[in-house]
């Protein structure tokens, strides 16, 4: 088998832990040449996305990704000038978006030998849009590669992926996971080992265990709520609801400020006008992408961290405290699971995991999480 990324500078997919298989095929494109359009797609949170730009910097660099050059690190950051990003206008890619992407597709590049367009959450399009989008994968300017990112490919129109070279990301193994948190941030092995099976699989979000206070706390938070739900009344579980919407409040406002402090150095290095104006187009388009994915993750958050407790009960009560993924609560775990409660448990998170596509559908985040809070106590009774 090829070394992995083989001459590619691995540190061009640094930030991407524990994929071999996604960066042996993207490290093969870049070194043996690439094929028009790939999707990256697996469970979110674990790099699919830094791997998405990091390809395209390897894509547009004259070197194939030397990780040191000015293409590599505007594309890294996603300000380059031949590289597009194609996110939801709203909660879906519009026939409009994909219109314009068309027309620009069929320019030549500017600075590089190649454009590049990275489309993010790529099942959201709407059918219009996949069909048009269809047309242009048909028939691609030689010069285009379109790098699509899915965390739901089933989604996605069949004859759009089976136009895509597909590149599959999978959750983080624990082992490759703690060795990371080990490595990069410098915890003792037993702690990362902890953060690995309270993470279970998300680089991303052991990650923000690890470096960010509030992250820990809206944990601490989720497990309360999930704690105290059995025994809270009506009004309490409307409190519970305005307790979470504050979390994601909070999560919005900390997404919007970490963009605003990466525009302000891009826009140190922007060299004119146009430079500038490019960095403010690409920095509108993070932002409203960004506020998305904060909420987005908060609600996952808030799901699989509620089931997750219910699960760990479950695990307690059926004797299997070896598997606990919340460790550091076992204590607890014990206090409250009864094994007469097991087959009830298990209910809590079906009803938690069916409300997940509610809130996709739903604007009305508030009005879901109170739907998810009382379907999950009703499943209790
Ligand atoms: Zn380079």
């Amino acid at each position: 088998m090829t070394p992995l990324v083989g001459a590619v500078d691995s540190a061009l997919f640094g930030n991407v832990v524990g994929q071999p298989l996604a960066l042996t095929v993207l490290g093969q494109a870049l070194q043996r040449g690439s094929a028009h359009a790939y999707l990256l797609h697996g469970p979110r949170g674990v790099g699919k996305t830094d791997a998405a730009y990091a390809f395209a910097a390897g894509l547009l660099c004259p070197d194939g990704g030397c990780c040191h050059c000015d293409h590599c690190r505007r594309a890294r950051s996603g300000v380059h000038v031949d590289l597009e990003t194609v996110a939801p206008d709203g909660s879906s890619i519009l026939i409009d978006q994909i219109r314009q992407l068309t027309l620009d597709a069929a320019m030549r590049p500017y600075e590089a030998a190649r454009r590049v367009y990275v489309i993010l959450e790529a099942e959201t399009m709407t059918e219009p849009a996949a069909n048009a989008f269809l047309k242009t994968l048909e028939e691609p300017p030689s010069h285009a590669r379109f790098v699509l990112v899915s965390s739901a490919p089933e989604r996605l129109l069949p004859t759009v992926v089976s136009r895509c070279q597909r590149v599959p990301f999978f959750r983080t193994p624990a082992k490759a996971l703690a060795a990371h948190l080990g490595s990069r941030y410098g915890l003792r092995a037993e702690d990362a080992w902890a953060l690995a099976r309270v993470a279970q699989g998300d680089l991303s979000y052991a990650e923000a265990l690890t470096h960010s206070q509030s992250v820990r706390e809206d944990r601490v938070l989720v497990l309360s709520l999930a704690r105290e739900l059995p025994s809270a009344g009506f009004a309490r579980v409307q409190g519970m609801a305005d307790e979470v919407m504050a979390m994601l409040g909070r999560r919005v406002a900390a997404a919007v400020a970490c963009v605003e402090d990466q525009k302000t150095c891009e826009m140190e290095w922007a060299a004119d006008a146009r430079a500038r104006s490019r960095v403010e187009k690409a920095f509108d388009v993070r932002l409203r992408r960004e506020k998305r994915a904060a909420v987005q993750a908060g609600i996952d958050h808030v799901i699989s961290g509620s089931a997750g407790w219910f699960r760990d009960l479950a695990v307690v009560a059926a004797g299997a405290e070896e598997t606990v993924h919340n460790f550091d609560y076992l204590a607890e775990l014990r206090e409250d699971g009864l094994p007469g409660l097991l087959s009830s448990y298990l209910e809590v998170i079906a009803a938690a995991k069916r409300t997940k596509e509610r809130f996709r559908y739903n604007v009305d985040t508030r009005c879901s999480l109170e739907h998810m809070l009382f379907s999950m106590k009703e499943a209790l009774l």
